[in-house]
């Protein structure tokens, strides 16, 4: 893996790209990390390297490859977030402090699950694009986690598939759910995952035969109906689905009833041969009754499209067959990031617009609603209509303060302690002075700079704060300095 791959896969998949900008956050980066190494003993380079690699395989944008590639500069160099914003500009310096402040949200168990998650909104309200590299560094990172403690892989590992795969899944990326997935089965268990990598192995052959001889055969009858065929193939099952199912009592780890261990994708170029493909195929096999889902006129909530059947196949054995157009594979295996590359490839330059991309996580964020409408435990435990006037500000800890829009830096002080309210001078925002009556906003970190020697807080405050917390503690603290005063004097 090197620079030069890199901008190989960038040709292909984004030949608009500055080429010779991507060179630059390189040589930047490089430079940045000069004389680091992983535990592994590589270069520390090589990471940010293959993160960009997957950002620019899964097509994103030029400030998102960018980003990845300086992604862990701030936070692990002495070159700044500021320097990166005079090198590169607003939208990646943004990005790469996006990733930055996600890296200082740290796992601390079941009970720390909502904070979490919430954190990950803010992150991803702001830019999706955020979540997207971080999901190319944690993919990379649990490739390589063989060098790191046994104690800190199992932390990754149990974030990644509590919190991490789960988002994925919201997101409708299904491949890298499925990647994050299997990756932290065998961390986590790699005794069971070890079990079921070998039931996979003892199946697949007789199974795959069946397949190859339906692939053929479908591909005679779709050639005489001259329905065109994208792409046809075997899917495998991800080990980790497979355990999961297995383990549900309707399936008591009988291997045997599992019809879906490879499952029969094809792909055509339209809604309409979608559903001729599928009429045909009806006409071929006898389908299994009830297990025909048409996802296309009724999506997933995350999105999802295809058609899925049940038929008796070649050796009479169920057989799993999915059928999709070309968009819907795409965004079968891409999800938000497959947005893009159609916004981009299908309506370039339109001059001033708000970006799609935000647009694109606000229709995503809605069928997320929807989703957790459906499901009980999340319903139990994450309300977003909670979220809909709240603002999520950061301490420089990583800890998220919860607080309602248009709170003041002092609201913020008064709420992590009172002692901090009270000695307030002033305050940085996302690493910039700011007025301490100016109004935060969701993703910021606040960090206060107190004066001990302060006797009061400032009546002025008052007319700026939005907290009740925050009022009655200034009010309280005057009146006290009040009373002191006047006894003194
Ligand atoms: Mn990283």
């Amino acid at each position: 893996m090197t620079l030069d791959d890199l901008i190989t896969t960038i040709e292909q998949t984004r030949p608009n790209t500055d080429l010779a900008l991507v060179r630059l956050a390189y040589e930047f980066a490089d430079r940045a990390h000069t004389g680091q190494t992983r535990k592994s003993g590589e270069l520390y380079i090589t990471h940010p390297l293959a993160t960009a690699q997957r950002l620019a395989e899964w097509r994103l944008d030029e400030p998102t490859i960018i980003a990845g590639l300086l992604h862990d500069v701030p936070e692990d160099t002495t070159v700044t977030a500021d320097d990166v914003r005079r090198e590169f500009g607003d939208e990646v310096a943004q990005l790469v402090t996006g990733v930055t402040k996600l890296s200082k949200v740290r796992y601390r168990g079941m009970q720390r699950y909502i904070e979490n998650l919430r954190k990950m909104f803010v992150a991803m309200a702001e830019d999706v694009r955020v979540m997207l590299i971080k999901f190319a560094d944690r993919l990379h990172n649990l490739e390589t986690i063989s060098a790191l403690p046994p104690e800190k892989q199992r932390r990754i590992a149990l974030e990644t598939l509590e919190i991490y795969a789960p988002i994925a899944n919201r997101l409708g990326m299904g491949d890298i759910k499925g990647r994050l997935e299997d990756l932290a089965f065998a961390i986590l268990d790699p005794s069971a995952e070890a079990t079921t990598r070998q039931i996979m192995a003892e199946h697949l052959p007789s199974v795959g035969r069946e397949l190859d001889e339906a692939m053929r055969e479908l591909r005679g009858e779709l050639a005489q109906e001259h329905i065109a065929v994208v792409s046809i193939h075997g899917r495998e099952k991800r080990l980790y689905s497979l355990f999961k199912k297995l383990q549900r009592p309707e399936y008591d780890g009988d291997i045997e009833k599992i019809h879906d261990l490879v499952a029969l994708r094809l792909v055509v170029n339209t809604v309409a041969d979608c559903y001729a493909a599928l009429g045909l195929i009806h006409k071929h096999w006898r389908p299994v009754s009830g297990r025909f889902k048409d996802y296309i006129a009724q999506p997933k909530p995350n999105g999802y499209q295809s058609l899925h059947t049940t038929v008796f196949g070649p050796g009479g054995r169920p057989l799993e067959i999915q059928i999709r157009d070309v968009h819907m594979h795409e965004a079968a295996e891409y999800g938000i990031a497959a947005h893009w590359h159609y916004e981009e490839s299908d309506k370039p330059n339109q001059g001033s617009r708000v970006p799609e991309h935000k647009l694109g996580w606000v229709r995503e964020l809605a069928r997320w609603h929807q989703e957790i409408e459906d499901d009980e435990q999340f319903l139990a435990t994450l309300k977003i209509d909670a979220f809909q006037d709240r603002i999520f500000v950061f301490t420089p800890q990583g800890e998220v303060i919860d607080l309602p829009q248009h709170s003041t830096p002092v609201d913020f002080a008064y709420h992590v302690h009172t002692d901090l309210g009270d000695h307030t001078s002033g305050a940085k925002v996302n690493g910039r002075l700011v007025d301490l009556a100016s109004e935060l906003k969701s993703g910021d970190v606040v960090d206060i700079i107190i004066e001990k020697s302060r006797k009061a807080p400032s009546r002025d405050w008052l007319d700026s704060v939005k907290t009740h917390l925050a009022r009655n503690h200034i009010r309280h603290a005057l009146r006290e300095h009040d009373e002191k005063t006047g006894k003194s004097s």
